[in-house]
């Protein structure tokens, strides 16, 4: 059984910018932003592990080899909606990446993921997949977000999110042990409406300014 994996985004950039988004008085428009920047510089996070091979260039001096990423086909898929304001900032590092969308919606009451919009690229077996979502609550979206890529066989599946609570990321391991998981912050745990604390309330009214 692989060992599950959970990794801290620290660049104090990160740090900074994420408590900055948790404010209660900051605006959409600059939660928007800060989200947008986040993703950027968790993209970053996410794909520093990506294969290298060399190239010939021609650089004005001498021809050299240079390298280069290796070919990887990466997919970004967003758990809808909040996962867009990630997806967005990472679009910016990786721009011919593909992108997926899961919609899912919270039953209030149970806290189940139910399903309502599904799109993918029919080569997901032949791309490594970030599954982004900024907030990792209970764990339920990403579950079936990940139950998803897996039943259209993507070729690796890595969940990135802004703020994790314990709870979720123990149900993700318990599930899916080989999918990594990146956060950037891990906070205390859940209310009893399945909200994390300190957390930073509803990430996609918050995104959207529909609170
Ligand atoms: N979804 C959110 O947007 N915020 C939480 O705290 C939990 C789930």
């Amino acid at each position: 059984m692989p060992t599950p994996s959970f990794a801290l985004a620290a660049h104090p950039l990160i740090q900074h910018k994420l408590t900055l988004l948790r404010a209660r008085e900051t605006s959409t428009g600059e939660f928007r932003r800060l989200m947008h920047e986040l993703g950027l510089l968790l993209g970053y996070e996410a794909t520093r592990d990506l294969p290298l091979t060399d190239t010939e260039v021609e650089t004005p001096m001498e021809r050299a080899r240079l390298p280069i990423l290796a070919g990887k086909k990466l997919c970004l898929v967003s758990i809808l909606r909040a996962g867009n304001g990630l997806v967005d900032g990472m679009l910016e590092l990786v721009p011919s990446a593909r992108v997926g969308h899961i919609g899912l919606a919270r039953d209030h009451v149970t806290l189940a993921a139910i399903e309502y919009y599904l799109k993918l690229p029919d080569d997901l077996p032949e791309r490594d997949v970030i599954l982004a979502d900024p907030m990792l609550a209970t764990g339920n979206s990403a579950i079936a977000a990940i139950a998803r890529l897996r039943e259209h066989r993507a070729r690796s599946i890595q969940f990135v999110c802004l703020v994790a609570a314990p709870e979720g990321v123990l149900q993700v391991h318990r599930a899916f042990p080989d999918v990594p998981i990146l956060a950037a912050a891990l906070d205390r745990g859940l209310n009893e409406h399945g909200y994390i604390m300190p957390g930073l309330g509803d990430a996609g009214d918050r995104l959207f300014g529909t609170l």
